[in-house]
């Protein structure tokens, strides 16, 4: 997967990707300023495609990065645009949707130098990404595990039943400590803090409004 740009009045193509990709991203960037903001939007938001003159979107002042992971933006900006700030439309708000895309699975994040980019972009996305952060730790994660074993906490899916031997040791772990009592010294608590619990459990437990749901409110909303 990558990024494409859309440059000198590319308006039909750049319109076509944004049909063909409403979950995208499209990062808005000034052609000749390197230090002005770049802003994020999510590809269906209606401040980039509002129509006016032929070549408007692309082919003056500005031009248009898109891609379908938002990670290839922060790629594209960390190597051409390394000092301009990041800004996200508050009208789509984009940061919501990043978190999503990695919320639901914060396994599949390669790396850490990824997540730390991220909490220096998604300033209302910092506290959360701490909290995968934990959610990541390996040593901590393994402890949770022999404490809790693999089997989710919440739908009792065991990835071994359910799989065979492929499903050997899969499980995410959920951090359960209140945000507001994390602070600069703390340290994960394994047995405190974290539960196994299988990605469909863990997505719908952050799909909480103001914070996760519980274990507990969840396994209470489960369907038989
Ligand atoms: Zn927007
Ligand atoms: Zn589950
Ligand atoms: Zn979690």
């Amino acid at each position: 997967m990558s990024y494409q740009v859309f440059d000198n009045g590319d308006d039909e193509k750049y319109f076509r990707w944004m049909e063909q990709h409403l979950d995208g991203f499209i990062l808005n960037v000034e052609r000749v300023s390197k230090s002005l903001p770049v802003v994020l939007h999510c590809s269906n938001c209606g401040h980039i495609r509002r129509g006016l003159a032929e070549g408007a979107f692309t082919g003056r002042d500005q031009i248009k990065i898109a891609a379908f992971v938002v990670d290839e933006l922060i790629r594209w900006r960390n190597k051409y645009r390394p000092d301009a700030t990041v800004k996200y439309c508050s009208d789509c708000k984009p940061a919501k949707s990043v978190l999503e895309q990695f919320l639901f699975y914060p396994d599949e994040l390669d790396s850490q130098v990824e997540l730390d980019s991220r909490a220096e972009l998604w300033e209302g996305a910092k506290v959360q990404v701490l909290v995968n952060q934990y959610e990541r730790n390996a040593q901590a994660r393994q402890r949770g595990i022999a404490q809790y074993g693999t089997r989710c906490l919440v739908c009792e899916l065991d990835f071994v039943e359910r799989y065979g031997p492929i499903g050997e040791g899969f499980i995410h772990v959920h951090h359960i400590k209140p945000l507001a009592s994390i602070n600069a010294g703390y340290q994960v608590d394994p047995i405190n803090d974290l539960r196994p619990v299988c990605p469909n459990c863990h997505a719908m437990l952050h799909r909480g409004k103001e914070q996760p749901l519980t274990i507990e409110e969840l396994r209470a909303l489960l369907k038989r």
